[in-house]
């Protein structure tokens, strides 16, 4: 046994350990003869000797168990001696990460908003009829209604084609006075230069008490926006025509390419068509069951934001996830 124990203190391979191992453990080994002798003897003599050999076998258990784990750890010291590698010679560079130029161009236009006390809205992607269409005095038969512009599910709810959703569920949700953004992504079924399935926009509400909020207002606070993104440009606003403001204006800036001259971005007009807006429908509000207030709600996309800030020609190029375009934008 001493033998035994000698071996194991001196064994250098988990091999070698393991024929040990069978050679006091095994079927035929030490143990198993030991104890099959136990059968020829009795009494009190049977009880010292099943004693003295119980006492070897938890010896031994523990004495092999020791140097199992004493060679796995040298084993595995060994194998990162191989697997080491020189981290010094690693020398690839990683390239510093910047935003998505809409992102960036969100983060500038919601930098402004935040600035003049308006608070951050949001809501889900996928709406109902009412939210997206119904309260907005969008009726039946509205064009923008059409399966064209929007993807259904079958169950009747669609992917939001606009972010107004957000200020019918926030008028729905709290009462006037109300000063609101909402960021988000929307979608529609269109798909070419200036047209992407899933965009970005921005758009704002201002709610108060009858006659508090006018057109004036709302014109003030987009010109100075306008400026704030395009730097020294003039702004005009257009008659025109959306279902949830009456009245409603386009509004445009002067080129900021040109300069007002005339190019190929501005169709020679010197002009940029960049929001719509208008003061909120009556029909709006008595959707939501607002009484005697008045607002002006405004609208924008981000993508044709970051385009005229970039000179970008290509909307789809946007999202392509092409490096050597996003690059440029470190
Ligand atoms: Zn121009």
């Amino acid at each position: 046994m001493e033998k035994l124990e000698k071996a194991i203190a001196q064994c250098s391979s988990l091999d070698a350990l393991e024929k040990i191992r069978l050679e006091l453990f095994g079927k035929k080994g030490h143990f198993a003869e030991e104890f099959a002798r136990l059968k020829h003897l009795q009494g009190e003599e049977k009880k010292e000797v099943a004693s003295t050999l119980n006492a070897a076998k938890e010896k031994f258990t523990m004495l092999l168990a020791e140097k199992k784990e004493q060679l796995e750890l040298g084993k595995m010291d060994e194998l990162m001696q191989k697997d080491a590698q020189d981290v010094a010679l690693f020398n690839a560079t990683l390239g510093a990460g910047a935003l998505h130029p809409v992102m960036e161009t969100m983060n500038k236009i919601i930098d402004y908003f935040v600035g003049m006390n308006f608070s951050i809205e949001e809501g889900p992607l996928v709406e109902d009829d009412f939210h997206n269409f119904e309260a907005l005095n969008l009726p039946k038969h509205h064009p923008a209604r059409d399966m064209q512009d929007t993807f259904y599910f079958d169950d009747g709810m669609l992917l939001r084609t606009h972010t107004s959703p957000v200020q019918v569920r926030t008028m729905l949700s709290q009462k006037p006075p109300i000063r609101m953004i909402c960021p988000g992504s929307v979608f529609r079924r269109d798909f070419d230069l200036t047209h992407t399935p899933m965009f970005h926009q921005v758009e704002g509400l201002v709610v108060d008490a009858a006659g508090k909020v006018s057109f004036a207002n709302l014109k003030f606070i987009l010109e100075d926006f306008l400026k704030h993104m395009f730097g020294d440009v003039t702004v005009r606003f257009r008659p025109s025509f959306f279902p949830f403001t009456e009245p409603s204006a386009e509004v445009d800036i002067s080129c900021i390419f040109c300069k007002g001259k005339g190019c190929r971005v501005c169709s020679h007009t010197g002009w940029l068509e960049v929001l719509g807006c208008g003061v909120v429908d009556p029909n709006v509000f008595r959707a939501v069951g607002y009484e005697e207030v008045s607002g002006y709600a405004f609208g924008l996309g981000v993508e044709r934001f970051a385009m005229l800030l970039h000179q970008i020609p290509d909307l789809r190029s946007l999202f392509e996830g092409d490096l050597r375009l996003l690059e440029q934008f470190r």
